[in-house]
């Protein structure tokens, strides 16, 4: 039995019963699609369900207001994916009668779907012979095959695609689709790979040269930017600034006015700090607490944040509604707030 069989053997035997697979609705595995780009199976699940029943049909998504698409989205991180869902609900509504695009390459066209998932969608969707290239693939391709080509570079990318399209079963697209990425989730996986029960041991060219550590190469290190917030939770009246955020990886996201530093600072430098005068003059500000530091990680960044609740009667922020406090957790925020809400709770 050749490699691609082999792996549909062992997928018929292994594979995970998850909801997106018992379906062939486009619009459907779309969701999935961009749901769990950058995120794992068991964290992604619960909120393609809410999607699903939420927005049965692309019509509801897209009629549906961008602050509850966000707000079903918050915890998921990466929020472009939700407004690019958002926009392309509404895309395809309007330019395709409702009706999803049926070829690979005006699913290529929509917003937020690359190579990848145009891939997935046209073979799992339609049956169509596109080979699907993720992390997974990568490692899995890499591995059995010894290619030690980096994959992030033009000649990896082309030499991964080629070789993915050459072992696809082209009658059984989706199936073997689903296999290969399946097989590198749950056998063939980044660190400790099941290679004692792997039934392609005998031709795995990482296992028979023991260089599965080395496998697959990457070239470039991406560079991590420290960045010091310090939101500022300004109450007056009983009521807390909060702004909708315009641009950036949370735009569309509610948050409270923030300041920014290149360093760590301490209390008294950020009260003497031309930003914080900035937003409070001579205003008569009560401090009422502060948070310990946040650390949040996103791909390019590493976000070190603290939350100052203070109390004042005395400034007016633009761009910033007053939002009574209780009606907070109605507003779409990032991970990153919700944390500290959830700090609040327990207080
Ligand atoms: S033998 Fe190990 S490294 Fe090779 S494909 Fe199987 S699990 Fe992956």
């Amino acid at each position: 039995m050749n490699f691609s069989n082999k792996l549909v053997s062992w997928y018929q035997v292994n594979k995970r019963d998850l909801p997106w697979r018992n379906t062939t609705n486009a619009y459907y595995i779309w969701l999935s699609e961009i749901i769990l780009q950058q995120t794992r199976v068991w964290q992604g699940t619960p909120y393609y369900l809410a999607f699903v029943n939420a927005y049965p049909k692309i019509e509801d998504l897209a009629n549906a207001p961008e602050d509850e698409v966000l707000k079903m989205w918050q915890g998921l991180g990466y929020y472009s994916r939700a407004r690019n869902l958002h926009f392309t609900a509404k895309d395809i509504v309007v330019n395709y009668g409702g009706k999803f695009p049926n070829n690979y390459q005006e699913i290529l066209k929509l917003k937020g779907v690359g190579s990848y998932t145009a891939a997935a969608i046209t073979s799992f969707a339609f049956g169509l012979p596109y080979a699907v290239v993720d992390g997974n693939v990568i490692r899995v391709l890499s591995r059995i095959f010894g290619v030690d080509t980096p994959y992030d570079t033009p000649l990896g990318k082309k030499q991964f695609q080629e070789l993915a399209q050459e072992l696809l079963i082209k009658e059984n697209s989706s199936v073997y689709n689903q296999a290969i990425m399946e097989f590198g989730a749950l056998q063939c996986k980044p660190k400790s790979p099941d290679c004692s029960v792997c039934p392609m041991q005998d031709f795995c060219e990482a296992y028979n040269n023991n260089t599965i550590a080395e496998l697959p190469v990457k070239s470039k290190k991406i560079k991590v930017k420290n960045r010091f917030l310090h939101f500022l939770m300004i109450e007056k009246k009983g009521k807390v600034y909060l702004g909708k955020r315009k641009s950036g990886i949370w735009q569309g996201l509610y948050e409270f006015p923030f300041l920014e530093f290149s360093d760590r600072i301490n209390e008294k430098e950020l009260l003497s700090s031309e930003e914080w005068v900035d937003i409070f003059a001579d205003a008569k500000v009560e401090m009422q607490s502060i948070s310990p530091e946040f650390i949040h990680v996103l791909s390019h960044q590493k976000l070190y944040a603290k939350f100052w609740k203070v109390k004042t009667n005395d400034i007016n922020l633009k761009n910033y509604q007053l939002i009574a406090k209780e009606e907070l957790e109605n507003y779409p925020v990032s991970r990153l707030i919700e944390k500290y809400f959830e700090t609040l709770k327990l207080t």
